[in-house]
């Protein structure tokens, strides 16, 4: 089902392309259509507040050391899609909100794309606190850090999440496959359904992504769509 939809995308895509050229535009009328309800934002709202002040101090790892600000996470407590990355980077850092920096802005406008706006989904990372540099998290990093995202999602529950990259797909799915074979399908994380993409960094050092990604999208929005 899921490979049919990505096939049918991936045709889409290919045919827009040879019509119009690599500016797309997906029609409002095509993608996910978010509607939340302000009581139940309000309750799911307020039990993320009282978490982030349960947590906004923690020192389980050494990343508290160095870190400027924890980054909680921001968005639609009632979101329906529910957006995942990796790790704070430096703008993240100083600001205290994820994909702020230029990662951020590519976020932005493939959720643009879909007619998404960040307001509409909720977005966090696997790791609350920056680590040096931008290495890669950690293992004992992610152990510490990892149950305070499952607490987010419990919280939130959404309808699908994303994972934005490798790191974040392997350790929701807890799987060491690589993203070429975690993309273009469903996976099931604690019955929600779970889509994988690339990090947006990733179309930062190589921009060829681009399509491909955007091609993710619309499948996270033709799959939001059906849930
Ligand atoms: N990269 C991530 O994975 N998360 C952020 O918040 C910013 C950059």
């Amino acid at each position: 089902m899921a490979e049919d939809l990505k096939k049918k995308i991936h045709g889409f895509f290919e045919w827009y392309e040879d019509i119009y050229g690599k500016n797309y535009y997906i029609p409002k009328e095509n993608v996910v259509n978010v509607n939340p309800s302000p009581v139940e934002n309000g309750n799911k709202l307020t039990k993320l507040r009282e978490f982030r002040k349960e947590i906004e101090h923690c020192t389980k790892c050494r990343l508290y050391k160095s870190r400027k600000n924890f980054v909680f996470g921001t968005g639609n407590g009632n979101a329906e899609i529910m957006f995942i990355g990796e790790a704070p980077g430096r703008e993240e850092d100083l600001q205290g909100e994820p994909f702020v920096g230029q990662a951020g802005r590519v976020l932005n406008k493939m959720l643009n794309q879909i007619h998404l706006k960040r307001t509409d989904v909720y977005i966090a990372n696997i790791l609350k606190s920056r680590p040096p540099n931008n290495r890669d998290p950690l293992p004992d990093e992610v152990k510490q850090c990892i149950p305070y995202l499952h607490q987010q999602i419990e919280i939130i529950k959404p309808k699908l999440l994303v994972a934005l990259g490798r790191i974040a797909a392997q350790n929701l799915l807890n799987t060491q496959d690589s993203l070429s074979k975690l993309r273009s399908k469903i996976w099931n994380y604690k019955d929600i359904p779970l889509i994988v993409t690339y990090h947006p960094a990733a179309i930062l050092r190589n921009a060829s992504l681009e399509n491909a990604t955007l091609e993710d999208f619309y499948f996270i929005s033709q799959s939001a769509k059906n849930l």
